[in-house]
């Protein structure tokens, strides 16, 4: 049976305050600094912002790299191995700048701590790392850092499952206008490659009162668009006290005055209801995009995934989707080099691309991550051909993402500006409400707005568009 999260302002989170309050005085005058670097997913990114929140709060500034930060913290991420070796990589090269600098700590948190093969090796060769925590204590690291600073001495703590999540922690957000939020933690699909139910542990929803009250409180402080996190939304709130559907939360966070996007992101395909799609349609501040990972259009490589769909009921979701919400876009997640896989499934895959339609996609080769049933089928790949896999599945998607852009030239889509273009100071880059990346002529003070952009061009993973009118809500 799943746990049910319920924890109000509790004892832990007054913890927390009292150590970040005893690290203020501690470190008052010093001028600390701290870098974080995030590696996988927006889970990952959003913890990110509450390990800063705290952080700012106990009175460190960001340094601008990592070689001088007083502090450097690494989020890790273990879906893939690479990630890992980049995490190998830096402490190596960091080493160095911690022995000239006696004022460095090297911090590393996240899912590749929940893994016991990671901590060994971490152990016996990485003794200059200073503090070690996972996901399931992510909120204790106000405590963590105090006990590292008084004892001065390496910090390991790591819980193998949550005990509760804590609300209210402090958070820095990288803009002023779009927030993240957690509606719940973990996941219970086992999928055999993923490492993800392992480290993140068992399903746990937050209470819709909790989130409707993080969410007025962003809207207060200037928010206006939200984007709704967890492994698998479609399952939100089935294990509650009083059960909530994904799609009547939905319907909930419409209802916040402020808010005029909202957004999510992770769907599984098995757990997709109508009734999602029918909030989809019926919620003007609903984005329409839907994010909804593939993975494979094989039957036979689905089922070998524990993945609980075929490619025909992915097809059909997508055909309802499209039905329910003419403008929306669909984008997706797609693996190959899965052991045991065939030409023929990757041309079922193909299939399933052309089908689909997908606005974008993104694509990786199958990587054995240790822990998991995929890692012991005796039928591994070669990475020569999972790169020739890969390269056809991206020329199939470049040329359905190519058709689909095309078809935008001329029409009229309306782009939050978020950022001036990092190539040219006189445009700026934003998002539509289909979550296509757009640039177009403009200048800061539209930062934050929603603009009416014609689109001119297309460019494959992106477009360029002109404004065609002011700031509006749309
Ligand atoms: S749904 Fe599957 S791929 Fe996604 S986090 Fe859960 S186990 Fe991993």
């Amino acid at each position: 049976m799943r746990e049910e999260i319920t924890v109000p302002r509790s004892e832990r989170g007054l913890q927390q305050e009292a150590a970040i309050k005893r690290l203020a005085e501690r470190f008052a005058g010093q001028k600390m600094t701290y870098r974080i670097t995030t590696l996988g997913c927006q889970m990952n990114a959003h913890d990110s912002e509450k390990l800063a929140g705290i952080l700012r709060d106990i009175g460190f500034t960001e340094a601008e790299k990592e070689e001088t930060a007083d502090l450097v913290l690494y989020n890790t991420c273990c879906v893939r191995e690479n990630a890992e070796l980049k995490v190998y990589g830096r402490l190596g090269y960091l080493k160095g700048y911690k022995r000239r600098n006696p004022r460095m700590r090297i911090g590393l948190c996240g899912c590749m701590m929940q893994e016991p093969n990671v901590i060994a090796k971490l152990k016996k060769s990485y003794s200059w790392v200073d503090l070690i925590f996972g996901t399931h204590n992510l909120y204790r690291f106000a405590e963590l850092l105090e006990e590292m600073y008084s004892t001065d001495s390496q910090i390991i703590e790591l819980w193998d499952k949550a005990d509760g999540i804590v609300e209210d922690l402090p958070s820095i957000r990288k803009h002023t206008f779009k927030a993240s939020v957690n509606i719940m933690y973990g996941c219970d699909n086992f999928c055999t490659y993923c490492i993800v139910p392992y480290v993140r542990g068992r399903e746990r929803s937050r209470r819709p009162e909790d989130i409707l009250r993080e969410i007025r409180t962003l809207a207060e402080e200037g928010v206006r668009e939200i984007e709704l996190l967890g492994q698998n939304v479609n399952s939100y709130g089935k294990n509650l006290a009083e059960p909530v559907t994904f799609a009547e939360l939905l319907y909930m966070v419409s209802e916040i005055d402020g808010i005029d996007r909202i957004r999510f992101m992770t769907s599984h395909p098995k757990d997709l209801s109508d009734e999602l799609i029918a909030a989809m349609r019926d919620c003007p501040k609903v984005c329409p995009h839907f994010h909804l990972p593939l993975q494979s259009g094989s039957n036979r490589i689905l089922k070998r995934m524990n993945r609980h769909y075929t490619k025909e009921q992915y097809l059909d979701i997508v055909r309802k989707l499209r039905e329910a919400v003419p403008e929306i876009a669909v984008t997706t997640d797609i693996m190959t080099g899965f052991p045991g896989e065939t030409d023929a499934d990757v041309e079922d895959t193909l299939y399933v691309i052309r089908e689909a339609r997908f606005d974008n996609a993104f694509t990786f080769i199958y990587s054995p991550r240790e822990g998991t049933p995929a890692a012991t089928y005796p039928d591994q790949i070669p990475e020569e051909v999972s790169k020739v896999w890969f390269d056809r599945i991206h020329t199939t998607l470049e040329e359905v993402m190519n058709a689909r852009n095309t078809a935008r030239i001329g029409k009229t889509l309306y782009v939050r500006a978020e950022e001036i273009n990092s190539h040219d100071d006189t445009m700026l880059t934003g998002r539509s409400n289909e979550n296509l990346l757009v640039h177009f002529k403009g200048d800061p003070s539209q930062i934050g707005s929603i603009i009416p952009v014609e689109i001119d061009e297309q460019m494959t993973y992106y477009l360029i568009g002109h404004p065609v009118g002011g700031p509006c809500n749309a």
